[in-house]
């Protein structure tokens, strides 16, 4: 009886108070702390840009924009040397490429960073390689910002996944072969072990391993002990979308001696599945890409 009943106008508002008090993200996130002494004084703002996958050709509009205008930058390894080239000779220039399994350190540093150029009443660039909202650390950025109560924007750019698949010619889904795609982090000192491989290790789906060169081995094996057979392709872009990019198309069985051979660097992007096997050998975003045998 009592469940049947329409909810009242006084439950629904209870259950919506509810609902709010119960949001996880709402919950996590350090509420902004005023600093007294910076009310009213002119504050700079933090604009975290996605820099997409190397070709400056591939940045947004509004990146572009930014980043000519730029006043202070402060960037990330993986943002391309004809990104940098693009940021005019007066803004000044913070490199905070991290060192791996330096994180920690240096990511509070970062954050120090962002925040006491904005307090100088600057307009900060906070460029990163792909979009900031992969596999990028942005959480922790937005909450220094948010700390410091230094106000921030959000400007997208394109992910590895995304440039390097144009770029090798393949969709990421489709219609028949791939009715998802996963991006999964893959660095070799973190958690790659716990993932869930066997169901990562279905054939009705593309997977993309970001930072995933060093565990390319345990990658392969894992899938194969899942369930995926050996003849199964997969495709290895390193510098995709970038004049040097190279592509490497091999099977879960032939993939780890043949990047061995071929030298495969980082930043490299892994990706697994049907939708691989018509992939280009030659990148064709950019003509003067170099073929792997
Ligand atoms: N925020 C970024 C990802 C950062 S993690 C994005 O959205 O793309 C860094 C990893 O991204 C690298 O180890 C590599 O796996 C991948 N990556 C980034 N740029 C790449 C490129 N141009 N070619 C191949 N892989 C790339």
């Amino acid at each position: 009886m009592f469940l049947s009943k329409p909810f009242s106008p006084l439950a629904q508002i209870l259950s919506r108070i509810i609902h709010q008090n119960s949001d996880h993200r709402s919950a996590s996130v350090t509420p902004p702390a005023v600093d007294k002494r910076q009310v009213g004084k002119s504050r700079g703002q933090v604009h975290l840009i996605g820099c997409g996958p190397g070709a400056a050709d591939l940045l947004t509009v509004r990146a572009d924009q930014l980043i000519r205008n730029a006043q202070v930058v402060i960037y990330d390894r993986l943002v391309s040397k004809e990104i940098i080239d693009l940021i005019p000779a007066s803004a000044e220039r913070h490199y905070v490429g991290k060192a791996p399994g330096n994180h920690s350190v240096l990511q509070s540093k970062i954050g120090e960073l962002m925040v006491s150029e904005a307090r100088r009443g600057k307009s900060v660039l906070r460029l990163k390689g792909g979009d900031p909202a992969i596999f990028a650390r942005m959480a922790e950025e937005i909450d220094a910002l948010n700390h410091a109560s230094i106000d921030w924007q959000i400007v997208p750019g394109i992910t590895a996944a995304s440039g390097c698949a144009a770029a090798a010619g393949i969709p990421l889904t489709d219609r028949d072969s791939a009715h998802q795609v996963r991006f999964i982090t893959a660095t070799h000192h973190a958690d790659h072990l716990r993932h869930d491989w066997s169901s990562l290790a279905r054939r009705d789906q593309t997977l993309v391993f970001y930072m995933g060169l060093e565990a390319l081995p345990s990658i392969s094996a894992r899938l194969q002990k899942h369930g995926l057979p050996a003849d199964w392709p997969i495709l290895l872009i390193e510098n995709g979308t970038r004049a040097e990019q190279r592509n490497l198309l091999a099977t879960l069985g032939t993939i780890v001696e043949k990047t061995q051979q071929a030298q495969f660097q980082t930043p490299s992007l892994i990706i697994v599945g049907e939708v691989t096997r018509t992939a280009k050998q030659q990148a064709i975003a950019l003509a003067r890409a170099q073929e792997v045998a």
